[in-house]
């Protein structure tokens, strides 16, 4: 295996290695001669891909099914084989992987990306999945110079609509900013290279400003006598463009360009900071926020206020704990890294590789949430995201309907469109023949025949399990006894 990737998952136990290590050397005989659009060797990708999960310091299975997530879609191997080398949970987030990259994206869907994002966690029930698709597709937004302009907008466009949210929605800051910035500059070159461009002007101009405020700040948390490093907070350019939008100013006027991060050890201290801060600087007003008692829907926590220097330089400061900051970069992952680490100093070595090899972070994520006595809305949106009860249906043009499972065909047509429930003739199920009774399951393909005398029946009230059909149908019949 390469040292770098090793080194990067030197936080695994080495018997976890093993099956990454099998993994490894089974991709790279799959993907041998295989070669990507920048020239080199195709296995290069997944390794990076592996490189990038482990990174979040995931578990061994993701980390697996990384250097194996292109092997069904492009090489020989077969599912049977994969299961009998590897088992049931790794072929299983390939399969995940594999199935997701089957549903293609184009501009026609961009305006229903939330659908698209319920549907694909519908599907595919393990976030795991989602996660290494991520991985993947960081790798490929890095990369994307090397394809064709007209392919780099579609997966652009793709990323910016459907997988920066989901990087947002699990906490994973650092990805969501890269992917979004990569496809702003994809979509949009010109926007992207004015904000780059103002945004350099500005931080030379009050970089001595900025480095005067630090250096305050430093002298007096070093009197604190309490552990602590300072950052400058990374940018996001695609943020700042869509900050002018939201906000209808002009790059000038967006103030929170310059932020510092102080990270320390304990939340006690992060307060401890916050009241020195407060006794040293002119906070600006309703500038505080504290995210520490209060943290967001996934997870985030920090305080967040704005201060003004003597100089007149207003500067955003974040003050926060590691942990917190690890849980801000990398999301629920870091989080479920923290907790193990946390475990694993509790107990005995037996035990915590028992607890490792069955640890579940999902679970263990919606545990904290519950812990917290904060369902949230992540919580709630999560259960209905993939809970078996809605299912979602494409129309031909692959527009997603979104129902209730036990749909039938008969259903989707009265939710395409009323007209067109009730000149139901048949539909087409992935491409075959299917029944008016026919039920659907999420990712079909459905397309509806009609014919201009086709009318409701009684009959249909049988086969119609959404309200919004039963009653076009009823009042179809009802309107029928009246002409009578
Ligand atoms: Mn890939």
């Amino acid at each position: 295996m390469e040292s770098f990737l090793k080194e990067t998952l030197s936080y695994l136990p080495q018997n976890d290695l093993k099956i990454i290590e099998k993994a490894h050397f089974y991709a790279e005989c799959a993907h041998a001669y295989q070669v990507r659009a920048s020239g080199e060797n195709y296995f290069s990708h997944c390794i990076m891909v592996a490189k990038n999960l482990a990174e979040l310091k995931i578990d061994a299975a993701t980390i697996s099914a990384a250097l194996l997530h292109d092997v069904l879609e492009d090489t020989l191997a077969t599912e049977q084989e994969l299961i009998k080398e590897f088992g049931e949970e790794i072929v299983n987030l390939v399969k995940g992987v594999t199935k997701l990259s089957k549903y293609k994206f184009d501009d026609e869907i961009t305006a229903q990306a939330e659908n698209w994002r319920k549907m694909l966690l519908a599907v595919v029930k393990d976030i795991r999945v989602i996660i290494i698709k991520l991985a993947d597709r960081l790798h490929n937004m890095r990369t994307l110079s090397f394809l064709p302009v007209e392919k780099q907008k579609i997966i652009a466009s793709e990323s910016l609509n459907l997988y920066a949210p989901f990087a947002h929605r699990l906490g994973i800051y650092k990805w969501k900013s890269e992917i979004e910035d990569v496809a702003f500059k994809t979509l949009q070159p010109e926007q992207y290279n004015f904000i780059r461009t103002q945004w350099q002007k500005r931080d030379e101009s009050n970089l001595e400003n900025l480095i005067s405020v630090e250096n305050q700040i430093k002298n007096k948390i070093v009197e604190l006598k309490i552990p602590f490093r300072i950052t400058a907070r990374p940018k996001n350019l695609y943020g700042i463009y869509k900050k002018m939008q939201r906000q209808n100013k002009p790059f000038t006027e967006i103030q929170d360009l310059f932020g510092l991060r102080i990270i320390t050890d304990t939340v006690e201290n992060c307060y401890a900071i916050l009241g020195m801060i407060n006794a040293n600087f002119n906070l600006l007003d309703g500038s505080f926020t504290d995210y520490i008692n209060l943290p967001k829907e996934n997870m985030y926590q920090s305080l967040h206020l704005t201060v003004v220097s003597n100089s007149n330089a207003i500067v955003e400061i974040q003050i926060r704990t590691e942990e917190m900051n690890q849980r801000c970069e990398y999301g629920v992952a870091a989080h479920w890294r923290y907790k193990r680490k946390v475990e694993s100093c509790e107990k005995d070595d037996n035990k915590n590789k028992h607890t490792e090899s069955n640890l579940d972070w999902l679970k263990q994520f919606l545990e904290y949430q519950k812990e917290h006595n904060e369902p949230g809305e992540f919580l709630k949106s999560l259960r209905t995201e993939c809970s078996f009860e809605q299912i979602f249906v494409f129309t031909p043009k692959r527009k997603v309907i979104k129902l209730p499972l036990g749909a039938t065909a008969l259903d989707f047509a009265y939710a395409v469109h009323s007209d067109i429930g009730d000149s139901f003739m048949g539909a087409k199920i992935n491409f075959k023949m299917g029944t008016i009774d026919t039920e659907l399951k999420t990712g079909d393909i459905c397309e509806i025949l009609t014919r201009k005398n086709s009318r409701p029946t009684s009959g249909w009230l049988e086969f119609a399990i959404t309200p919004h059909a039963r009653a076009r149908i009823r009042k179809f019949l009802k309107e029928q006894i009246k002409k009578h």
